[in-house]
Parts: C-alpha cells; structure tokens; sequence
C-alpha cells in the first residue's frame, strides 16, 4: 500500500509571486484525495511537482517514505491522467495501452495479456485496433486510464479528468475511477474545481485557495463545518447565503451579533411557508425561481438582499413568483464568520 507525504512544498516565480505556499500532507496508505481549488489556487503546480514536471522552490516530497524531490520524473513510479487524454495520435489503442510496457523490455506475450485484461476491465476490448481520433471522449478517456493503470504505479495524478465528458459519462466514468481506486493499493491525487465531484469522490479533500490550503478534511466535516468563509462559499450549491444581521433576525436568528462578524447560512436549511399576498416587514418576497428537477430554488427579497433557498419540488408544490413568503431557520444551522480573517467562530 503506497503512501505520499508532502512536505511544506512551496513554488514562487522569479517575481515572488507564489502559485504554491508551504503545502504539507501525509496521505494514509491507499488513500483518494481530492484538491479544490478555483482557476489560479496552484492545483496544477502541486501535481506537476509531485510528478516531477517542475521543480519546487522549497519542500520535500516522499513517496512511501522514500524521498523522490530531486528525481526524475520517470524514476517516481507515478501515472498521470490529464484533462486532454494526451493519447498518442498515430498509434492504435492497443498500442497507446502497451506503450509503457514496451518501453520497459517487457515481452510481448506478457504486454498482450496484460492489456487485454486492463482494457476488458475499462470495457475498451473492442477498440483495440482503432485510433484514437475514432473514439468518443468517454473511450478515449478509457484508454487514457487504461494507460496508467498498465503501469501498476504508487501515485496516480488524476488532473480534472473528466472535465471534458458530458454529464451522464462524467457519473459513470466517477464511479469506474472510484472502483477502480478500491481495487488498487495506489494513492489517488485528484484535482478538480468541481465540488462536488470533490465532495462524491475524496476521502479527503484538500481546498486550495491562492496557493495556501484553506481546510483539509472528510467531505462532511468540509461541509459541515467549514473552517472559513471562503470554504464555505466554495462548497455547496446554491451557494451559502451570506446575511444581513436584518435578514438574520427574520429568518429566526436571535444571538446578539458585533459589526465584525458574516452570518452565514446554507439555502437548504431554510424552510419556507407562504405569508399571502400582503408585504409584512419581516417576510420576504420570492422573486424568480429555478426549478432544477428534484428541487426548486427560490430567491428570496428581503428588502435589498437576496437570498436562495432549495425546497424539495416532489412534495412540495411550487410557489409562483411575487408571493411573500416567511423563510426560518434552526438555531443551529447558522454559521459565523470573523469578517476580518474570515475564520469560522463558535458562537
Ligand atoms: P490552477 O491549476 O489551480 O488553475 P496553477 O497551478 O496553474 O493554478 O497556477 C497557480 C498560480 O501560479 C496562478 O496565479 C498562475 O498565474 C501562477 N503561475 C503558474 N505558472 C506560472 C509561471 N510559469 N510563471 C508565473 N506564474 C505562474
């Protein structure tokens, strides 16, 4: 069972600007941990110096303990899968899959099994003797993995592998690679600005946010307990509320609240009850709604702040727009924010 450690890795350019900031992990053995982080947070500095694609400014990297910084980046025994595929266009799958093997001197009785067995178990069989340019995305991305998984490695380094993928090939092609990590012994790495991708797929996710990591954690400790309001407003959709202390005070919260702190709330944790037609100073006004399938979404006027809440559209008939409504909420399901550092507080 492979591990990865990371050790207060930073990466600046020649004009001190960081793209990574003193990232420290240990991975547990086997482990599948996502990294979070918007466009410009340093995700693809972090892999491409975990795969040795660049070098680190400061920090170590050691991969079952063994430290791998000044090695090559053939010599890490990690398998990167990127975005574009980056199959070799002139050679057939079977020869992208056994590329590797090849290389290596490995027989070719051996490689021929070895690929049908990998390319039987992605499904890919059948589309051994086409061309890349011949296949859907979905299978190119198969041949993709089957191409890092022919190598057996410690690390995989998954970079938004299926950002390219529509949506129903997304779902099925998340569940193949959280198999196929089940099935495995290597530590999986993978990067994505989904959250919720990161929140259905990691053990652990990791949240970068300009370089610096904002919380690492379970999907539901992220969730539910975000460290700052940055994590919050990140993970989550609708987006959490962020609220007026006016607001507050109508939604049902009764803590007394300094000019410092942001109250935050989630728009699932907001009931709503239709008030009737008439403007009362503590009800809100709905003033569109998305309906999304199995939930609408419902934005909520109160006076200049708008905010979103989910109600379930299976039992729940929708409200049609204009119509004023109370929306309250638990005590408990509020979150407060320092505004200043924007660190979570217990009040
Ligand atoms: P992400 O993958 O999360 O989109 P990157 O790792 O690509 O982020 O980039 C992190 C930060 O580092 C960004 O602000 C980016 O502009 C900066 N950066 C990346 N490569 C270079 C470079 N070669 N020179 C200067 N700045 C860079």
């Amino acid at each position: 069972m492979a591990t990865l450690t990371i050790r207060h890795l930073s990466k600046y350019y020649p004009n001190n600007q960081f793209a990574l900031r003193d990232f420290s992990y240990e991975s547990k053995s086997n482990e599948f941990i996502v990294v979070l982080g918007p466009s410009g947070s340093g995700k693809s500095t972090l892999l491409n110096l975990i795969a040795g694609l660049e070098n680190p400014s400061q920090g170590t990297i050691l991969i079952d303990q063994h430290d791998v910084t000044e090695l090559e980046a053939k010599d890490r025994d990690i398998a990167m899968v990127f975005q574009d595929y980056a199959l070799y266009p002139h050679m057939s799958v079977y020869e992208n899959i056994a590329f590797y093997l090849k290389l290596h001197g490995v027989k070719r009785d051996q490689i021929k099994e070895k690929v049908t067995e990998i390319a039987t178990t992605l499904q890919i069989d059948d589309l051994l003797e086409r061309k890349p340019e011949t296949l859907s995305g979905g299978e190119q991305q198969r041949v993709a993995i089957a191409r890092a998984m022919i190598r057996n490695p410690k690390i995989y380094l998954l970079d938004e592998p299926l950002s390219n993928l529509d949506a129903l090939l997304r779902g099925m092609m998340r569940s193949e690679l959280i198999e196929l990590h089940k099935s495995s012994s290597s530590v999986f790495l993978y990067v994505t600005h989904d959250q919720s991708e990161a929140l259905a797929m990691g053990d652990t996710i990791i949240v970068l946010d300009h370089g610096t990591i904002q919380q690492v954690g379970p999907p539901e400790t992220i969730y539910s307990h975000p460290a700052n309001s940055f994590v919050a407003g990140f993970i989550g959709t609708p987006r959490m509320n962020f609220i007026e202390e006016s607001v507050y005070r109508c939604l049902g919260g009764s803590l007394e609240i300094h000019d410092d702190v942001m109250i935050g709330i989630r728009p699932e944790n907001i009931k709503i009850a239709i008030a009737g037609n008439e403007p009362v100073s503590h009800y809100g006004r709905i003033a569109f709604s998305e309906n999304m399938g199995k939930e609408i979404h419902y934005h909520v006027c109160y006076k200049d702040q708008e905010i979103v809440v989910c109600r379930p559209s299976e039992t729940d008939p929708p409200i049609p727009d204009n119509t004023f409504v109370a929306c309250i909420a638990n005590a408990d399901s509020f979150h407060y924010f320092d505004k200043k550092t924007g660190n979570a507080l217990d009040l």
